[in-house]
């Protein structure tokens, strides 16, 4: 038997830095919503104990350090599970984007393990198994639209994003999330009003939702790296009704609520970059 699992792309439509917890972790306060960009998961049992990790994407580690890897040794080690699996993922999203990628697959991997193995754990169960394994996995495990809180692992649902288009831009470098969040100067980070961009989402309000869109982070990774700040102009200048840096970087996302103005910022910042793909967002 194959399960074959979607692993959906998150975007941040808001995503505020806190402080400094005694633990090392960030307290966040971010609304992520899930986007038609996927990887597949495709899993298969062994009927050996082996974990074997296979992708199309040639720089993707195979071994341990593969969230998928993670997630299937965390299972088996929980649940005494004595058979392997075989985990296939094409890859989709752009990895180390901001997108949560490796969280999104991990998350999939935790559900298609949960049917392939007939282990009936609850969503929450499978969250909490998540949470083991990274800070956006137990977002990743439902997806939709949420509110995170803690180090991303308290979530709390909200409505669907009001209908739109979203262009998604990643320029050619890859942001370490770790580099960024050592680096960070907390007195210095702006803060957007997650407050108000959640209730304009809770009364499907866009044009109230677009101007409370903001994430902490994108000052220093723009200062790192100019390119976002480029990117997010180029697509503001093509007409986007407004644009935002997803996670710790580097993609840049803009929404519109026509798909002709939406496609006139992909066609504009197509040139400039080769990873751009104009998607919707999905219902939970
Ligand atoms: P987040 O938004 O959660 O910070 P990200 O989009 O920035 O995640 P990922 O694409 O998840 O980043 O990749 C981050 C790192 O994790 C990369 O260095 C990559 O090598 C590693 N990694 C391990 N497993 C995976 C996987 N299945 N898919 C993508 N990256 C993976």
């Amino acid at each position: 038997m194959e399960i074959i699992e979607k692993a959906p792309a998150k975007i941040n439509l808001g995503l505020d830095i806190l402080h400094k917890r005694d633990d090392n972790y960030h307290e966040v306060k971010m609304i992520m919503a899930s986007v038609d960009l996927a990887d597949k998961v495709s899993l298969t049992e062994l009927p050996t104990s082996e974990i074997k990790v296979e992708t199309d994407c040639s720089f993707l580690p195979l071994d341990e350090k593969n969230h998928v890897y993670q997630a299937a040794r965390l299972v088996k080690e929980t649940y005494n599970i004595e058979m392997g699996v075989h985990i296939r993922i094409d890859k989709r999203i752009p990895v180390a984007a901001g997108m949560a990628g490796g969280s999104s697959d991990a998350a999939a991997t935790l559900r298609g393990l949960n049917k392939l193995w007939d282990l009936q754990l609850s969503q929450e169960t499978l969250a909490e198994l998540g949470a083991k394994i990274g800070s956006d996995v137990p977002y990743c495990v439902a997806g939709g639209t949420k509110l995170a809180t803690g180090r991303g692992e308290i979530l709390c649902d909200l409505s669907d994003v009001p209908p739109c288009w979203v262009v998604i831009v990643k320029p050619p470098i890859s942001v370490s999330t770790w580099t960024i969040f050592t680096e960070l100067d907390i007195a210095k980070l702006g803060h957007p009003d997650i407050k108000l961009l959640r209730s304009s989402i809770e009364n499907n309000d866009y044009q109230e939702m677009i101007k409370h869109m903001g994430n902490s982070l994108e000052k220093a990774t723009s200062e790192k790296y100019p390119i976002v700040a480029q990117i997010k102009n180029r697509m503001l200048d093509y007409g986007a009704d407004a644009a935002v840096m997803s996670g710790s970087g580097p993609t840049v996302v803009a929404l519109c609520d026509k798909h002709s103005r939406a496609q006139r910022v992909y066609n504009g910042v197509k040139g400039f970059c080769d990873e751009v793909y104009l998607v919707r967002t999905l219902k939970s």
